[in-house]
């Protein structure tokens, strides 16, 4: 069957229980001819994060993939960059659509929603940084299918969430089909576009943040050609401040670079020991940023022009991480 078919079919079936394949799905096939490039044979949606990383070690066949919101994997398919004959979709594994607070601080499962994130008001000004990035990902559409699980797996170069989760430092949780969950760092987990240190067998199950000291506030600013588009160049400001309003604990993450996500330890050095408001200080971090940032030039802007605009984001991440760290704003 192919993946249109399969989605609306999938779509269709309201209030299933347990996985179902294909076959068992009734056939919606519009009249017309193929609209993807590959025929993808099957198509599963486990209820259970058991099932799901069953099908993915093997009971979905050897060429099976997953679809959490499928806002890139779709066009991957579509630009036959993958060619799955299997899709496992996670969209009925409810346990995996979650946010809540465990003793350690914020727990985020794979399968939520931007829209989820950017309207949760519990999310502290710690981790506000999730907010920014999640509120202002693609448009509407993009933002209810999405998922923080599928940004991170995926790794793309330009997206909001990896270098977010870097400069949160999140550790993400996985399992495979034996039950062994893992706990990996996002600085471990995210390597160049498209790579990440997830095994063909695992699957993502949620995002871990914190505990973060008393003080801590976070941003996220991106800057893209239009409103709310893929970033040209985006960084995550995270800092913990003292009473006395300088900064105690800086952390400093860029993505849209060609190595990948990318802690810039310059920056973090430079912000240590700045008071809030000392813009000459922070202004000189920003430059440490930007001349450890070896950006490419491309068709959006040519690589110093990147430089200038990591200043001009960059001031506004700090300017804004320091006033939620002073709890002076919230998200
Ligand atoms: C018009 C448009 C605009 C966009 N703008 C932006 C933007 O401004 N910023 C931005 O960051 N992104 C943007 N995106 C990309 C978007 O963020 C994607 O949603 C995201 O990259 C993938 O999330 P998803 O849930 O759709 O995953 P999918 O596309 O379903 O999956 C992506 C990959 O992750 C794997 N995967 C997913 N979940 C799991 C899991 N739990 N465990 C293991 N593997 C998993 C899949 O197998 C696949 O390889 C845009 C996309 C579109 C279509």
């Amino acid at each position: 069957m192919h993946l249109s078919n399969a989605l609306v079919s999938a779509q269709l079936a309201v209030g299933q229980q347990s996985c179902r394949r294909s076959s068992e799905i009734p056939d919606s096939r519009a009249k017309g001819g193929r609209m993807f490039p590959a025929p993808i044979l099957e198509y599963f949606r486990p209820a259970s994060v058991g099932e799901a990383t069953r099908l993915l070690s093997g009971g979905a066949g050897e060429n099976a993939h997953i679809i959490a919101g499928g806002q890139s994997l779709m066009q991957a398919i579509k630009s036959r960059l993958i060619s799955p004959d299997a899709l496992i979709d996670l969209q009925d594994i409810k346990a995996l659509r979650s946010i809540h607070f465990d003793k350690n601080g914020l727990v985020i499962g794979a399968m939520t929603s931007y829209a989820d994130i950017a309207s949760d008001k519990r999310i502290p000004a710690a981790f506000a940084a999730l907010c920014d990035a999640a509120g202002h990902v693609g448009d509407r559409q993009v933002r209810n299918r999405g998922t923080i699980g599928g940004s991170l797996c995926w790794n793309y170069i330009a997206a909001c969430l990896p270098p977010t989760c870097l400069g949160l430092s999140a550790t993400l949780e996985l399992q495979n089909a034996a039950g062994r969950r893992r706990m990996v760092e996002a600085r471990a987990f995210l390597k160049g576009p498209l790579e990440t240190d997830r095994s063909s067998d695992e699957l993502l199950i949620a995002i871990h943040l914190g505990p973060a000291a008393a003080r801590t506030g976070s941003a996220y600013r991106k800057w893209g050609l239009v409103t709310d588009a893929l970033p040209v160049v985006n960084i995550c400001v995270s800092l913990e401040v003292g009473a006395d309003h300088i900064c105690r604990e800086a952390r400093v993450a860029l993505g849209a670079r060609s190595e990948g996500p990318t802690r810039v330890e310059a920056a973090e050095l430079a912000l240590r020991g700045v008071r809030k408001g000392d813009v000459r200080a922070i202004d000189a971090a920003l430059d440490a940023a930007a001349e450890a940032a070896d950006y490419q030039s491309d068709l959006w802007a040519d690589a110093p022009y990147k430089k200038v605009l990591l200043r001009k984001i960059g001031r506004e991440a700090v300017t804004v991480a320091f006033a939620r760290a002073s709890g002076e704003v919230g998200k």
